[in-house]
């Protein structure tokens, strides 16, 4: 049996993988909406990414629900990149929910209820609670083994004199780090975050009859620098509506949430959940933030999917939907009809559409330096222009894979910089869709299935 040669075995986990947007990290533009020619990973497309700036604005002022945007351009021409910046720049409280259109052909469910489900994703319900928070004035703090053996081996009390009672607290880690970051005293009066158990010290200048008096026995409430008593915060938890959902609909609970095994979820349980929400609302306890939904690859979605979407976007709560295609004028799946990028008049005339533009050779030149810097590879000037002019005849796609694949080389040849040797050895050694393509017709006849006369095949 061959012997195992341990010493060759990687540590697989800290390997930290970088995709294909992984170098985006928002829009790049600037305090007036304004894109910056390279800013934030992205380069050029000024119009399409200065677009999509005024669609963020839209989805921050939350006002406008239902609405979409149509991203339409050549393949690489960096649809998917302008959408990853739009995600990137909404902040973690929006959410953005992306799935390519094929991804909606599963046996589990239908079509409309994967829609269904991604459209819930990208709504965000904001669930606002009261922290409880109990405050008054210290009246002994005591440490066990006062600063023996640093801060984590203290225990302690703390005797807290609140509206009306006496309380104790025996003091976990985290308090005893706060009381000793904040250095509080007897006679100081605090706040504690009874869920945090983080102190804050509201200062000395506490006039006990004056506020206790007016709190009454809810301890819910600060005095502020101007006197006056405020209420001191709260908790927001931000889920999407899928989330709640799936909590409610199967009997795993939430652990669904983590396996993805949702499966279809009743209309009436949505129902529940809508009705639920807009209880929360009334009260002011729930506030809607609609999101974003990208479906990449649109065309490839069909005539239903396409009617169910133009009836969720009616819907007030609908976020905002952003489509992605590279094609032109083309069959709208599921039927015989031709209409542009696949699908139907009627929705499209509810988009906004963003065209993307071929890139110039310095813009492409560009891109490929900010992906040598991503992935970590050190490139000879002359090799970078190499490959901005492989970029240039082939696609941009093809030559950023070539990064890597000529940093190997230049690994092998135990080179410290990739050179033009590295980039054109790995350029003979894969293809491009061209040259593939030309292979293919010189060799045709020696393929399978090469009968197909070139006609259309109907994959519905
Ligand atoms: P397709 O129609 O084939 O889906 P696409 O228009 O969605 O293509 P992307 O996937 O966005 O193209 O772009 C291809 C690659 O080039 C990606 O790695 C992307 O991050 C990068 N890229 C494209 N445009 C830009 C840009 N303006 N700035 C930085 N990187 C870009």
């Amino acid at each position: 049996m061959a012997e195992l040669k341990l010493s060759e075995s990687k540590d697989l986990t800290r390997i930290e993988r970088i995709g294909a947007h992984s170098h985006i990290r928002g829009l790049g533009l600037d305090s007036t909406l304004e894109p910056r020619l390279v800013s934030e990973g992205l380069v050029g497309q000024l119009p399409g990414r200065k677009a999509a700036g005024v669609i963020l604005q839209m989805i921050k002022d939350g006002k406008i629900a239902g609405r979409g945007v149509l991203i339409a351009g050549q393949p690489g021409t960096g649809k998917t990149a302008i959408a990853m910046g739009l995600a990137k720049s909404l902040g973690h409280e929006t959410p953005f929910a992306m799935l390519s259109g094929s991804e909606i052909f599963s046996l589990e469910m239908s079509k409309t209820e994967a829609l269904m489900q991604a459209f819930r994703r990208a709504i965000g319900v904001r669930i606002k609670e009261e922290a409880e928070v109990i405050e008054g004035e210290v009246v002994e703090v005591q440490f066990d083994r006062p600063s023996a053996s640093g801060v984590a081996s203290k225990t302690g009390k703390l005797t807290l004199k609140t509206t009306d009672m006496e309380t104790v607290y025996d003091l976990g880690t985290k308090m005893i780090e706060a009381i000793t970051k904040e250095k509080v005293q007897s006679g100081d009066v605090i706040a504690i975050d009874k869920a945090s158990g983080k102190i804050t010290k509201l200062g000395r200048s506490f006039s006990r009859s004056r506020d206790y008096d007016a709190m009454g026995p809810h301890t819910k409430f600060v005095h502020c620098p101007d006197g006056e008593l405020q209420k001191r915060k709260e908790v927001v938890h931000c889920v999407s509506l899928h989330e709640i959902d799936v909590i409610n609909s199967r009997t795993q609970g939430f652990l669904a949430l983590f396996t993805g095994d949702t499966g279809e979820i009743r209309a009436e349980v949505r129902e529940q959940i809508d009705t639920k929400v807009a209880e929360w609302r009334e009260e002011g306890k729930a506030e809607i933030v609609p999101g974003v939904l990208f479906i990449d690859e649109v065309h490839m979605l069909d005539v239903e999917c396409f009617s169910f979407l133009n009836r969720a976007l009616e819907n007030e709560m609908a976020p905002i939907l952003v489509v992605a295609t590279n094609r032109g004028h083309t069959r709208i799946r599921g039927t015989n009809y031709k209409s542009p990028h696949g699908m139907p008049i009627d929705l499209l005339d509810r988009l906004l559409i963003i065209c993307t533009q071929p890139y110039t050779e310095e813009e492409i030149r560009k891109i490929l330096d900010i992906r040598c810097e991503e992935e970590d590879v050190e490139m000879a000037e002359d090799a970078k222009a190499l490959l901005t002019k492989i970029a240039a005849e082939t696609s941009l796609r093809y030559s950023i894979n070539l990064i890597n694949s000529s940093a190997l080389a230049c690994q092998k040849r135990k080179g410290k910089a990739v050179e033009m040797e590295d980039v054109s050895r790995v350029y003979q050694l894969f293809l491009d869709v061209k040259r593939s393509t030309q292979y293919l017709m010189e060799y045709q006849n020696q393929y399978m299935f090469n009968e197909v006369p070139g006609g259309e095949v109907n994959e519905d």
